[in-house]
């Protein structure tokens, strides 16, 4: 079975996992702070906190901002379900806006008419989670527009997104939010096995950020609230909790760092060989959004004839291709139903949910493999 994505490890990937095992600090050393610094670098933003995952940077990112209960998240229903669940780990309430047809992602237009509904009864979100489908940026620059209009807080889920761009610069400067996320399970563009960073501009986000993901503790006495015993003093003066990355995925991480700019080159090269490839088949290919470059962290296809679509989906699973389908709409799983969500809630995410079925695309994915997805794709839709 070819897989829809999966990593790639090189040797010296290895070595770096293999020197870190060798020295004095497994937790809490100097790799994790030079992996900050890293990926704060490569995208331009003044700040990286590293966390175990992206789903415990999304909930260190709304802490942060102070999402609690009474307030309202706003994120897109084609996501993975963390993108939501951050808020009902808050306290906090969950609201979605429908999707562009055309790039799957958060449609602003949408946003702007919610806004005005929801400013009309009062309950404005205090934070709104753009997704980046597939690797390609939603249309950031109307979205911080309305954020300056109607006062919320943006938090880029970038996870799909590292190596993007936007308007000509890196995804994750955070030029219009105040923190991006980005997520390193193995299917994605750079992986430490599993892993996530924050990155933002606002120094004081950060500085709640890494106290959170350590218990909430702290061992500088000037953020103390009460003078220390002793010199053995540390003091918990938030509820946070053990979020850490070790230096293990650090040092993969930092290794993979190297390679991102060509992962995401024979990404997007496998993606004009389907666009090519697949172009006289009965199927809508990825939309582009003029201001971005995608890192191509997939490559969905949507099936013209949605009553053909789990038909084609079984003849590729048939056929040895491991495909996938991102995502169910959150709203549909059960446990957003039970807080009231119903099918029709979103159309144009349920109607793109009929239809999408992610191919493989990974870096590693050679050219004779794509040819066997491209072979099968065609006998599939015959
Ligand atoms: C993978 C993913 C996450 C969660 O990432 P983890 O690192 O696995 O916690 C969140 N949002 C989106 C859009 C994702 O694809």
């Amino acid at each position: 079975m070819i897989p829809y994505g999966k990593q790639d490890i090189s040797e010296r990937d290895i070595e770096a996992v293999v020197d870190v095992l060798r020295s004095d600090f497994l937790t809490q050393g100097p790799v994790v702070p030079r992996f900050e610094a890293a990926v704060a670098a490569y995208c331009g933003a003044n700040h990286g906190v590293a966390v175990n995952s992206a789903t415990s940077a999304l909930h260190l990112a709304c802490r942060a901002i102070g999402l609690g209960p009474g307030d309202w998240l706003w994120t897109s229903p084609i996501t993975f379900v963390a993108s939501a669940n951050c808020a009902l780990y808050c306290g906090a309430q969950v609201d979605f806006v429908d999707i562009d047809p055309n790039t799957f992602n958060m449609c602003p237009q949408q946003l702007e008419k919610k806004l005005a509904m929801a400013d009309s009864q009062g309950r404005l979100p205090k934070v709104v989670v753009p997704v980046h489908l597939a690797g390609q940026s939603c249309n950031m620059k109307p979205i911080k527009a309305l954020a300056d209009r109607y006062g919320f807080h943006i938090v880029e889920d970038a996870s799909h997104a590292i190596g993007g761009r936007y308007r000509d610069e890196p995804v994750g400067n955070c030029r219009y939010s105040d923190i991006t996320v980005f997520s390193f399970h193995p299917v994605k563009i750079i992986t430490t096995g599993e892993g996530g960073l924050a990155v933002t501009n606002s120094e004081a986000l950060a500085e709640r950020m890494a106290l959170l993901r350590s218990h909430g503790i702290t061992r500088e006495p000037d953020r103390m609230t009460h003078t220390p015993d002793g010199p053995w003093y540390y003091q918990q003066i938030d509820l946070g909790y053990n979020y850490r990355m070790t230096e293990m995925q650090a040092a993969l991480g930092l290794s993979q760092l190297e390679r991102l700019d060509a992962f995401v080159a024979r990404r997007s090269e496998l993606a004009e060989g389907y666009d090519t490839a697949l172009a006289d088949l009965p199927l809508h290919l990825p939309g582009r959004c003029e201001n971005a470059e995608s890192s191509w962290h997939l490559y969905v296809i949507q099936v013209g004839d949605s009553n053909r679509h789990r038909e084609v989906f079984e003849a590729l699973r048939e056929r040895g291709i491991g495909v996938n389908l991102h995502y169910i709409p959150v709203h549909l799983q059960p446990y957003y139903r039970s807080l009231g969500f119903s099918p029709g809630d979103f159309p144009v995410a349920e109607d793109y949910y009929s239809r999408a079925i992610s191919i493989p695309l990974f870096a590693g994915l050679t050219n004779e493999e794509q040819r066997k997805v491209v072979v099968a794709s065609r006998d599939a839709l015959h």
